[in-house]
C-alpha cells in the first residue's frame, strides 16, 4: 500500500473539535479511498456528492481533496448519510451508505439516553458530563471498526455531473448586489436576488 491517508488527529484538527460525526466521515473516506485506490497511490481526482452537511463532511473534505471550493464536492441537501466518490477519469465510483444499526444509542442505549437528554436541555450537569465521556468511548469505537461493518458499499457506474455552468450576473433591482441569473428571482417585472425577494414574499 502505498496510499497516504491523513490521521485522524490530522482531521480533528481541521474541524475544530473531535466529534462522533467527524468519525463517521472519517471512515466514510477512508473506506471509499482504499476501494478506489487500492494499493496506488491516491493522485487522480475525485468528485465527492454528499447528502448531508452535518460534522462528517469535514473529514470527507479533507481526506479526499475534494472541497466545496473546488468545485468536487456536490452538496445535495438530502439529510441522509450517503456519500457517492467517483474518479474523474470515470474508471470507476462508489455509493457508501450507513448501515441502521450504527447510532449512538445503537452502540449503547445509556449514551443514546443521555444524548436524548442533553440535546433537549433537560440533562444535569452529571449527565452532561458522562454524556461527553460515554461519547468519547463511542468515537473511539467508530475509528475502530471495519469501514464495511459502519457502511454498505457499492460500486456504481461512474457518472460525474454536470459542471456548474458559468451564468450571467443582474443587478438586484433592490439592493443592487449582483446575483447571477440562475438564482435570480422576479417580482414585479424587476431582477431580485434570494434575500430581497424573500423579504417580500415573508408573511403573504
Ligand atoms: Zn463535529
Ligand atoms: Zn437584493
Amino acid at each position: 500500500m502505498t496510499q497516504n491517508i491523513k490521521s485522524f488527529e490530522e482531521a480533528v484538527e481541521f474541524h475544530g473539535h473531535s466529534c462522533p460525526g467527524l468519525a463517521y466521515g472519517y471512515k466514510a473516506a477512508e473506506y471509499a479511498l482504499k476501494e478506489l485506490f487500492s494499493g496506488r497511490s491516491q493522485d487522480e481526482e475525485l468528485v465527492a456528492i454528499v447528502e448531508n452537511d452535518a460534522c462528517g463532511i469535514d473529514a470527507i473534505q479533507f481526506l479526499t481533496g475534494c472541497t466545496i471550493g473546488k468545485g468536487n464536492l456536490i452538496f445535495s441537501d438530502y439529510a441522509k448519510q450517503v456519500y457517492t466518490f467517483i474518479k474523474r477519469d470515470s474508471s470507476d465510483a462508489v455509493r457508501l451508505v450507513q448501515k441502521d444499526k450504527t447510532s449512538m444509542g445503537d452502540f449503547d442505549a445509556k449514551t443514546g439516553e443521555l444524548g436524548d437528554k442533553v440535546f433537549s436541555n433537560t440533562a444535569t450537569d452529571d449527565e452532561k458530563k458522562e454524556f461527553f465521556e460515554r461519547r468519547n468511548i463511542v468515537m473511539k469505537k467508530i475509528l475502530e471498526m471495519p469501514g464495511d461493518e459502519l457502511y454498505f458499499l457499492k460500486h456504481i457506474k461512474p457518472e460525474i455531473p454536470q459542471k456548474a455552468r458559468l451564468f450571467k450576473s443582474h443587478k438586484c433591482a433592490k439592493c443592487g448586489e449582483s446575483v447571477a441569473e440562475s438564482r435570480a428571482r422576479v417580482e414585479n417585472g424587476q431582477i431580485v436576488c434570494i434575500p430581497c425577494f424573500e423579504e417580500y414574499s415573508r408573511g403573504w
